[in-house]
């Protein structure tokens, strides 16, 4: 149905395109279910609240341009946008800190369809040692390094208190880790060829409160 353009490197695709990815791809998957077949721009964009035109261009990242009249193809397009994403291939994940946030993050089933799965976690405290999150295990961090080793996993998930998160950063990174998705509140740093992101809950919840003391108090 589509005309499958040339394939463009992922290197150089606007932030703010990659971050709209997961919500159309969450979209489409939601109007698939609903038997919709064939979906246009415009239509995406209404739904979505975006404009037409960006969504055609970030939608021709993925190397898929809708027909005119027709649009796109709702199945072409997800599978499209999930090797674009690189999510056909699901990235194992380790996790150090497994209190609330992180038993939670390990035990959220979403991550799959996006990607990752978290297939360790890690914690000093004793008590949290030996548990068992939904099949997943918590280890002892002292065993963080020869699994990692081991089971070649480069990416890490920081969710303990934000006064241990830089020193659990540059264990990973000593250990091997390539990329960092930070929940403490709290910034960290790593070498520049790290990569580093950071998830701050409490940044949108402060934002959230503020709004709602200065507009409605
Ligand atoms: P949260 O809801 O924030 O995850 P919590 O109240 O269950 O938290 P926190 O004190 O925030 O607990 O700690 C989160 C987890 O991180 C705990 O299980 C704690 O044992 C673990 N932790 C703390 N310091 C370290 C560390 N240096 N290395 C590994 N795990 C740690």
């Amino acid at each position: 149905m589509e005309n499958i353009v040339e394939h463009k490197k992922i290197i150089g695709v606007p932030e703010p395109t990659l971050r709209r990815m997961p919500m159309y791809l969450s979209y489409l998957k939601a109007i698939e279910a609903t038997g919709i077949r064939q979906i246009s721009a415009p239509h995406i964009a209404a739904d979505l609240n975006f404009d037409p035109t960006q969504v055609t261009k970030d939608l021709a990242y993925t190397g898929i341009k809708g027909k005119t009249r027709i649009g796109y193809e709702v199945q072409t397009l997800i599978k499209a946008i999930e090797d674009f994403m690189g999510i056909n291939k699901i990235n194992e994940v380790f996790i150090v800190g497994a209190g609330n946030l992180g038993a939670a993050l390990v035990k959220y089933e979403g991550f799959k369809e996006y990607g990752i799965k978290v297939v360790a976690a890690f914690d000093i405290n004793p008590e949290v040692v030996g548990k068992d999150l939904n099949g997943v295990p918590v280890f002892h961090l002292d065993k963080f390094r020869d699994l990692a080793r081991r089971m070649h996993v480069v990416f890490g998930i920081i969710t303990v208190p934000p006064s241990a998160a830089q020193q659990v950063a540059d264990m990973m990174v000593s250990w091997g880790i390539k990329a960092i998705w930070n929940f403490a509140p709290t910034n960290i740093k790593v070498p520049d060829d790290i990569i580093l992101q950071h998830t701050s809950i409490y940044a949108n919840l402060a934002l959230i409160i503020n709004k709602l003391q200065t507009k409605y108090k």
